[in-house]
């Protein structure tokens, strides 16, 4: 249900809790985080409230300074630590809002080229969508975008690659999603203003379709049509 992106130069695992705890506003059943140590992807999450990501990531501390985060409302599959969003293989983890109308479909394309599912959640084909379009030897931006265009429903995104230190995408389409210009070239993806406020208040609303690659302290964003576009950066009142 919130997303919160960071591609940053500061231990990101306590930026990502904060962020959580601004978007709990917003309802969920379990959350998650997930972030590159050493070119890697590592995750924890949870289900239940925040804290007990908290205590998670205490017991298992987490590294990086570049990772994403997510409040879960649970559309399909049950609210558990399996179906916990971020979602992920060696290669990419994503967390997603919103729901994947074509997953089944899409689920049983990726179980017959080899793919095996984890989780119930419609989100995971999207993991192995992607995936199957990296290992054709798509670099990360044109196999998101070849992977959004099989995409039926609605959905906000942010994505980060094992081995790419300095990359995030993040995508939408009937959920909303915003990026954040923060100090020293670091780069966010939001929810909303208010998951975002303690970080920066200069933003930019994706609109409907957009997509965004996030990388070098710059955003690219693209429309449905790969057409890159320039949005308008907005303040916002609010402060952390
Ligand atoms: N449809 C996804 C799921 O059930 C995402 C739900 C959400 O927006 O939190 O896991």
């Amino acid at each position: 249900c919130g997303i919160i992106g960071i591609l940053g130069t500061n231990p990101v695992a306590p930026l990502l809790l904060e962020a959580l705890k601004r978007l709990e506003y917003r309802g969920y059943d379990s959350a998650g985080v997930a972030s590159l140590v050493n070119g890697t992807i590592e995750r924890r999450r949870a289900e239940g409230k925040i804290v007990r990501l908290v205590e998670r990531v205490e017991r298992e501390p987490l590294g990086g300074v570049v990772g994403i985060g997510h409040t879960r409302w649970a559309t399909h599959g049950r609210p558990n630590e399996v179906n916990a969003h971020p979602h992920a293989n060696e290669r990419l983890a994503l967390v997603h809002n919103g729901i994947i109308e074509n997953h089944r479909e899409l689920r049983s394309e990726l179980e017959a080229a080899g793919y095996g599912f984890e989780t119930e959640t419609d989100t995971e084909t999207v993991v192995h969508l992607v995936d199957r379009n990296l290992k054709q030897g798509l670099a990360p931006a044109q196999a998101v975008s070849r992977a959004l265009q099989r995409l039926e429903g609605a959905f906000a995104f942010a994505m980060i690659f094992a081995g790419h230190h300095n990359l995030m995408i993040g995508a939408r389409r009937g959920s909303p999603l915003a990026v954040g210009y923060g100090d020293e070239g670091a780069l966010y993806l939001g929810s909303d203003a208010l998951a975002l406020a303690p970080l920066t208040d200069r933003i930019c609303y994706l609109e409907e379709g957009d997509w965004v690659v996030l990388q070098d302290g710059k955003a690219e964003i693209f429309d449905a049509e790969d057409r890159p576009v320039d949005r308008p950066i907005v303040r916002t009142a609010l402060s952390g």
